[in-house]
């Protein structure tokens, strides 16, 4: 790649013009005022559904409940979260504001459930809305007709729900429960919508959340198969910054063997004493009901045995190969789960007729690493976890099988909603509507936002990840660590041609050949930041990067 062309092809994005809303007599023709089924889930990367291509096990990994939506709606190919962390990319979804402006940027934060959300607004103009399923923002749901949510992270096995404010513990898997829960809804939601009453239902799913325990039904998927390894599975962590050796998501050091990969330790270290994550796993196993319980201890004991046998002999490698390949199939299978539920609902809305007048969303609160540069988990705005799934299917104004490459967030579903329903879209929410993308695909994103903003506002938090913020274009990214000093005393910046190397791997923010495009990057940085009005960084917060931190 020469410097020109690079440049070239990461500011031509900036080109575009500012974004604006839709105008009035762009409204979409279809259904007036159309009922909204929102799915989402929690940590499903784009590699693990087919219709993305299912990169993570290509010809294996088959989702065709949600592969139903991409054909019968939109596939956004480059949708993207503000902030990749579970609660505050909730609170983003809901209110249509960036973190620092919800003022839930951490999950050891509570959203504050006084401010103006989508719910409230489309409950105001007539909707009827519901939750279901997994909510994680401390504070109760406001704005909700209905809410039958999980308590905090919410267990995968005979979980604890809060029925509109009251607990109940309900038997069976949080996928099943959830599913069965939201169709049940959209049974009674139906008989209002044929008589004029609208309704807005969001169905969060816990899954594929960590600790990656599927149902009984998906336990022996995968039996057999070889799960591919990632290129990057053995990468140097610091191999692209220095920031890459502070995080404690490695495969190889910091998944526990109990917890998450459903090793006994005792088996495996009879002498060692089990770390807080693999002494909790009793509590999850605990809570599987007595039915299922020898299904899942007989789904891994063949396997396990045999990982005990050859233990002392495998080598730090084999033990990373063998942990990916539990670790990953155990993540899709949980993940098999959720896209059941898509199906399902799908089926339900033919079934009760409203399939027609209703708008289907399906996506995750971030995308996730299935292995990629040696990682579980998410927070990093490399495209892996930034990244979200996101289709949508709207008879009528969405084209069936269409995709677009426009640099939609997580900040857009509320003002596509409002505008959908015919709701004024508040001036103060930070997002853009949708419609033009999903009427009009790429031919829309002229007038759609050039650039994106994101930041991460954990630090010492839980993996360790240090804070970062960062702007991506369609041709490239650059972020920059609030925490950490570059070389030159200024903060630590990288900076990724992304049209050319979409794994992120070559960082060129030292590169001379690059230093226009960086400052072109760092110019739409600062051109991002004014847009959403991100609060000044005060100015000693920036320190040289520390030594590696170590996992549990
Ligand atoms: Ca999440």
């Amino acid at each position: 790649m020469t410097r020109l062309c690079t440049l070239l092809a990461a500011l031509s994005a900036l080109a575009a013009p500012a974004a604006t809303h839709a105008a009035p007599d762009q409204q979409p023709r279809a259904a007036a005022r159309p009922n909204i089924v929102f799915i989402m889930s929690d940590d499903h990367g784009k590699q693990a559904i087919s219709c993305y291509g299912a990169k993570a096990a290509p010809g294996v990994v088959s989702t065709p409940g949600i592969d139903r939506l991409a054909r019968e709606g939109m596939r956004f190919d480059r949708a993207c979260v503000t902030n990749a962390i579970c609660g505050p990319s909730r609170a983003v979804m809901l209110t249509s504001k960036h973190s620092h402006a919800n003022g839930f940027a951490r999950n050891d934060q509570r959203f504050d459930n006084t401010q103006q959300t989508f719910p409230k607004l489309l409950r105001a103009a007539g909707y009827r809305t519901e939750v279901v399923g997994k909510w994680h923002l401390e504070s109760d749901p406001t704005g909700f007709d209905h809410w039958d949510v999980l308590v905090g992270q919410g267990d995968y096995w005979n979980p604890t729900f809060l029925v509109n404010g009251t607990r109940t513990t309900r038997e069976g898997h949080a996928t099943d429960l959830i599913h069965a829960n939201a169709l049940a809804r959209l049974e009674s939601l139906a008989a209002g919508a044929k008589q004029g009453t609208p309704f807005a239902l969001l169905v969060h799913h816990k899954a594929p959340h960590r600790n990656w325990m599927p149902c009984e039904r998906h336990l022996g998927l995968f039996a057999g198969v070889t799960i591919p390894e990632p290129s990057t599975l053995f990468l140097d962590p610091a191999a692209r910054s220095p920031a890459g050796a502070l995080q404690a998501m490695q495969i190889d050091r910091d998944l526990t063997w109990e917890y998450d990969l459903k090793v006994p330790f005792a088996q495996l270290f009879p002498d060692r004493k089990k770390g807080n994550l693999d002494q909790w796993m009793t509590n999850e196993l605990a809570r599987i009901p007595a039915g299922a319980r020898e299904a899942v201890a007989a789904a891994y004991r063949a396997e396990n045995e045999a990982l005990v046998a050859a233990f002392p002999t495998m080598d730090a490698r084999a033990q990373t190969s063998w942990k990916f390949q539990r670790y990953a199939k155990d993540y899709l299978r949980t993940a098999q789960g959720v896209d059941d539920s898509v199906g399902g609902i799908l089926d339900a809305l033919d079934r009760l007729d409203l399939a027609k007048d209703t708008i289907v969303v399906y996506t995750s609160d971030q995308g996730w690493y299935l292995g990629e540069y040696g990682w579980y988990d998410k927070r990093w705005m490399y495209d892996t976890s930034f990244q979200m799934p996101l289709l949508v299917r709207w008879p009528g104004v969405a084209a069936a099988g269409g995709a677009t490459k426009a640099l939609a967030q997580n900040l857009d579903f509320a003002p596509t909603f409002l505008e959908a329903a015919g709701i004024k879209v508040p001036a103060d929410m930070q997002g853009e509507s949708l419609i033009p993308i999903l009427r009009d695909g790429d031919r829309a994103i002229a007038g759609f936002r050039p650039s994106v903003y994101y930041r991460f506002e954990e630090s010492k938090g839980p993996h360790t990840v240090p804070r970062h913020e960062g702007v991506a274009t369609d041709g490239a990214k650059l972020i920059r660590y609030l925490d950490l000093k570059g070389k030159d005393g200024g903060p630590l910046l990288e900076l990724y041609v992304t049209r050319f190397d979409p794994m992120e791997l070559t960082n060129l923010a030292d590169d001379p050949d690059h230093e226009g495009l960086k400052e072109g990057m760092l110019a739409e940085l600062e051109r991002a930041r004014a847009r959403y009005a991100v609060p000044a960084e005060p100015a000693a917060v920036v320190a040289p990067v520390a030594a590696p931190v170590q996992g549990e």
